[in-house]
């Protein structure tokens, strides 16, 4: 890895995604924080080089993953500036506490799944042999949440399709307006929390759900046709403004997507994990 390294990170201004941009361009990788609103993202980038990052090192673009205008300016700034990137790392995401409405819970989907799946599609051309795609996912998605038939859809990845990904959540959607989410076997989260309704959370698994199952789709086809390595994490609880400043340091929540990312290249005879979920560097496989 050198500055000839380019990274792009999502949804950076703060929180694990500002931390993933510290520890990298720490590291000598030229890394490219993105944020959805320019002021708070040049703002995170004034910060980094007064703790004495190489400005070098540090480059800003605007991205709003939920923007298909932004999203296509970025990949052709990106074409345009350097041709092709090595790491991208999806942090970009939100949450919904509370039992989600429906305007909730497409909001959440809306930027979790559609927005990362089409920041992917968007780079997957820029990505050189080699690249590694990180996906800031959450335990949360965890597939054991899943209630009803699609937890076997899901489980089937040899006839799993985007396509069903999104008949899912065209029926998750039907169940949060009946507000039948737990007798539709939607995920339940708040089933696990003291005092919380089960219905906690709900938008937010479901949006990693399908995040991690669009994820399983692809790693393997962008392993084989192009090299590329794309695998999924999450961060454990950790304090920021997602989580209410509740949970372990931002060093710890971003560690295990750093060490994804720089893993040192694969052999023929032991190629890089795809597809695969890591929390605390282990493969926990969900
Ligand atoms: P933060 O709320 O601190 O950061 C979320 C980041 O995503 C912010 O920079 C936010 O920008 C950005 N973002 C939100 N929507 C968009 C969008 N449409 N386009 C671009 N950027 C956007 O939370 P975390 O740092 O905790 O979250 C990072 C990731 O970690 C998320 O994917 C989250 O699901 C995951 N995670 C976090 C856990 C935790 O305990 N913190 C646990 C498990 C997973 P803005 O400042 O403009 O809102």
């Amino acid at each position: 890895w050198s500055k000839d390294t380019i990274v792009l990170v999502t949804g950076a201004n703060k929180g694990i995604g500002l931390q993933l941009v510290r520890e990298l361009a720490r590291r000598g990788l030229t890394t490219i924080l993105t944020s959805r609103d320019e002021s708070s993202g040049r703002k995170a980038i004034e910060s980094l080089l007064e703790e004495g990052i190489d400005r070098e090192r540090l480059v800003y673009h605007q991205l709003d993953i939920t923007s298909p205008d932004s999203v296509d300016a970025l990949a052709d700034w990106v074409s345009r500036s350097y041709g092709s990137i090595e790491i991208l790392i999806n942090n970009a995401g939100v949450n919904s506490i509370g039992v989600p409405d429906l305007e909730q819970a497409k909001y959440v989907v809306e930027t979790n799944y559609y927005g990362t799946k089409r920041v992917i599609e968007a780079m997957v051309p820029l990505l050189k042999p080699g690249a590694r795609i990180v996906n800031v996912s959450s335990k949360a998605g965890d597939l054991a949440y899943l209630k009803n038939e699609w937890n076997a859809k899901l489980e089937d990845i040899a006839t799993l399709t985007p396509s069903k990904i999104d008949e899912m959540i065209q029926e998750f959607f039907r169940a949060v307006e009946a507000k039948e989410i737990k007798a539709r076997g939607w995920p339940c989260m708040g089933e696990e929390l003291p005092l919380a309704p089960p219905e906690m959370l709900a938008g937010y698994s479901l949006s990693k759900i399908a995040l991690n199952a669009y994820a399983r789709i692809i790693a393997e086809k962008l392993a084989r046709e192009k090299e590329i390595f794309l695998n999924s994490m999450c961060p454990g609880s950790t304090s920021t403004a997602m989580s209410g400043f509740r949970g372990h340091s931002v060093e710890i929540g971003a560690d295990t997507a750093v060490w994804i990312a720089l893993l040192p290249p694969g052999t023929p005879e032991e190629p890089l994990p795809h597809g695969r979920f890591f929390m605390d560097r282990k493969d926990v496989g969900f």
